[in-house]
């Protein structure tokens, strides 16, 4: 069996649908095939986030459609929108490979859905947004690996723009999910950050610097000749800054020393 055929078999057997000597075909391929074997242990370790974010997410039936129906998601053509409305039901029953990491996005997007506030600024949004993150209000799926978050954000906004994707080990935060949200038709990439202090929340969209909050203060770093724009409420601190076209936000509760210094130290002149 050559990889390519066994790659396209790996979901029907991490679903058990395969023939008896279709699978001992494939098994003995990946017994010597460590490619596909990580291919094959990468999709039960998937399968195995969706069934428990399955278990706890389920969107309502006008919800799904409109899932269903945004294009960036699902290209036309890309797959009968019938295999899509079986995943979005609780069961999870077949999933095809290639769509897999889709299907990450697709179970984060009921928060995007419901979370479109009505005439709030971005960074309010997004102040907002980290609370109920925090909170525990609003629940997210977790990936456990930064790539996963980068790539699965990406895809929501069909490459258009990333994520800033920080590494921020060295503060022993990582990022565990992403959410993707929508206020006032554009779209925000939200990558969640959790370690030992205080979670952080990245928030990348595109824009300019009229997006700041009205009442931050403006801090210009001479060295990366960057404008970053502090805020606080409630305990929450934001730091704004723009990197090309790209906006980041980083919101946080640890100080805004803290948050200010990471932010600079993070920020690439564009
Ligand atoms: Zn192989």
């Amino acid at each position: 069996m050559r990889c390519d055929e066994a790659q396209e078999l790996i979901t029907a057997l991490v679903d058990n649908e395969l023939s008896h000597r279709e699978r001992s075909s494939i098994e003995s391929h990946l017994k010597d095939c460590p490619k596909c074997r990580s291919i094959c242990e990468q999709e039960r370790a998937l399968r195995r986030e969706i069934r428990i974010a399955g278990a706890s997410v389920s969107a309502p039936a006008d919800l799904r459609e409109k899932i269903l129906s945004d294009r960036r998601i699902f290209p036309e053509g890309a797959k009968s929108p019938k295999v899509w409305k079986g995943l979005l039901r609780p069961a999870w029953p077949v999933l095809r490979p290639a769509f897999a990491l889709t299907l990450l996005v697709l179970l984060v997007l009921p928060i995007l859905y419901l979370l479109i506030p009505t005439k709030q600024s971005i960074p309010l949004s997004a102040l907002e947004t980290h609370r109920k993150i925090v909170e525990g209000t609003i629940s997210f799926v977790k990936v456990g690996s930064q790539q996963v978050v980068k790539e699965q954000l990406m895809r929501s906004v069909g490459g258009s723009f990333a994520p800033m994707g920080y590494d921020l080990s060295m503060m022993s935060l990582q990022a565990v999910g992403g959410m993707v949200q929508e206020v006032g038709g554009r779209t925000i990439l939200v990558a969640i950050y959790e370690g030992k202090g205080p979670s952080l929340t990245c928030y990348t969209f595109l824009g300019t610097e009229e997006d700041a909050p009205a009442e931050a203060s403006v801090f210009f770093d001479p060295e990366k000749k960057i404008n970053f724009y502090t805020f606080s409420r409630a305990g929450v601190n934001e730091v704004f800054h723009r990197e090309g076209k790209v906006i980041c936000i980083l919101v946080s509760k640890m100080p805004m020393g803290d948050l200010l210094a990471l932010a600079r130290s993070k920020a690439q002149p564009s």
